[in-house]
């Protein structure tokens, strides 16, 4: 991390309550409890992965700055102020936290020669957390989970472009998310872009006045990102902004015709929104956002969420040093997933079914214990036992905490006798049986309970 970046963190650290240290800002414990809704998104991301036949690729989450710098651009809000940098002792190795996963993609395809060895195009997913130093909020933290696509090919052909979009639109629609739509664009060439960079920044000049310096700078260095910026006074004056569209060449006004209409075919439902231009250098053509509206009616109205996004990156290749390449991809932030599969669709807590409780009493019948629970576990009874408990009115608490069907009762005398008791914990009626008929008879009791 840079000394900058580690001054700024300690002034916002939360502080040391009660002397128990807090999870740095932005970044989040995901407990048991949330891990369901977790599972559930990663369940569905991995279906749609292999039902398409991306295969699943893991990258380190520490690459060489240098890589995003090229990659992402100098001026992008990620590489100017959102990278965590790591140093070494020496303080000179420049390193960073992946703050987002195309680059370092496409830097394992090019490293393992995947261009020389796999069939093409080659289709790749991926499920793993990111770092951006930005200002935390709700649906917003500075470590943060993605699910992506990629396709990389050797032709740019807006199939491709139609299929990375439909993958992610299955993810949404297997976990039931409703309210979502899908903004598409396009961002034309790089020579289409210097054009329409060249109208807008003319258009902004004549507005000048209304802008602040911070954005008066953005104007000269990245003027594009201007359009997707949230302040008011920006928002007044997007209406009229000069349309990309009308700026494409003819090749990318065919290829982006192509493109929305296999989204047609698809019957993928889209809508067009020519201020989408997405902050990262590397696109070209395609660049497409998950939104999900009225997210969260009750906290603020019509807010909406980005839930993910996307686009063609074929320049990006240049970048790197591939040679007749192109691809393109999207990514979900799973944290914006979840918090939208919680407004939608509670997941009940966990269950456990036909819940048995171990219990036992004396030394003898505690170290026997964890064998017959090992052998009744490999029968797919579900046992819950305190074993570091000793006394038994503890452990039948617990029984009953848990909800637990039966109690088995594992003392001295059942240890010497290889017999066990099963208690049927609605009616508290016992019965002792030998210790190798247990699996039978909790089956059979089960059946009956049925
Ligand atoms: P991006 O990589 O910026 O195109 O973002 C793709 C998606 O990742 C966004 O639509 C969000 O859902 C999610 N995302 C990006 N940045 C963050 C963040 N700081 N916190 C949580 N989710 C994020």
């Amino acid at each position: 991390m840079s000394d900058q970046n580690l001054e700024s963190e300690q002034e916002q650290e939360k502080p040391i309550k009660k002397g128990i240290y807090q999870s740095v800002r932005g970044m989040h414990d995901i407990l048991p409890d949330q891990m369901p809704y977790w599972r559930k998104a990663r369940r569905a991301f991995e279906d749609v992965s292999d039902f398409y036949g991306y295969g699943e690729i893991t990258t380190p989450i520490v690459e060489p700055a240098d890589l995003f710098i090229k990659a992402v651009g100098e001026t992008s809000d990620i590489v100017e102020k959102e990278m965590y940098y790591l140093k070494n002792k020496a303080g000179n190795d420049a390193l960073v936290l992946r703050p987002e996963g195309t680059a370092g993609i496409v830097r394992a395809y090019l490293e393992h020669g995947m261009q020389r060895t796999e069939t093409h195009p080659v289709r790749l997913s991926y499920f793993g957390p990111f770092f951006r130093h930005e200002r935390p909020q709700k649906g917003r933290y500075r470590q943060f989970w993605q699910a992506g696509f990629e396709i990389i090919s050797t032709e740019n052909d807006p199939i491709y472009d139609a299929q990375i979009i439909l993958a992610s639109y299955r993810v949404l629609e297997k976990l039931k998310l409703t309210n979502t739509t899908i903004k598409v664009n396009s961002i034309g060439s790089l020579e289409c872009r210097k054009n329409y960079i060249k109208k807008l920044k003319a258009y902004f000049k004549t507005h000048a006045k209304k802008l602040t310096t911070e954005q008066k700078k953005k104007l000269e260095s990245n003027p594009l990102r201007l359009l997707d910026s949230k302040d008011e006074n920006l928002q007044e004056l997007l209406p009229n902004v000069p349309v990309i569209l009308d700026c494409l060449d003819t090749a990318a006004k065919k290829y982006f015709t192509k493109h929305l209409e296999l989204l047609d075919e698809l019957e993928v439902p889209y809508m067009l929104d020519h201020t989408l231009v997405r902050g990262l250098d590397y696109y070209s053509d395609t660049v497409f956002e998950f939104v999900l509206q009225n997210f969260d009616a009750k906290e603020e109205e019509n807010f909406t969420l980005s839930l993910g996004g996307g686009g063609r990156y074929d320049p990006l290749f240049k970048i790197l040093g591939g040679r007749g390449l192109a691809g393109v991809g999207a990514a979900l932030g799973i944290e914006r997933v979840i918090l939208a599969l919680e407004n939608q669709h509670k997941i009940k807590p966990h269950e456990l079914k036909n819940p048995v409780f171990f219990v036992h009493i004396g030394d003898l019948a505690k170290k026997k214990s964890l064998k017959i629970i090992e052998q009744l576990r490999n029968e797919k009874l579900t046992i819950i036992e305190t074993l570091g408990k000793g006394s038994l009115s503890a452990q039948l608490k617990a029984a009953n905490k848990h909800k637990a069907v039966f109690a088995l009762i594992f003392g001295q005398k059942e240890a010497f006798e290889d017999s066990i008791i099963i208690r049927d914990m609605a009616t508290g009626a016992q019965e002792t049986i030998p210790l190798k008929r247990i699996v039978a008879t909790l089956k059979k009791r089960f059946a009956q309970h049925d």
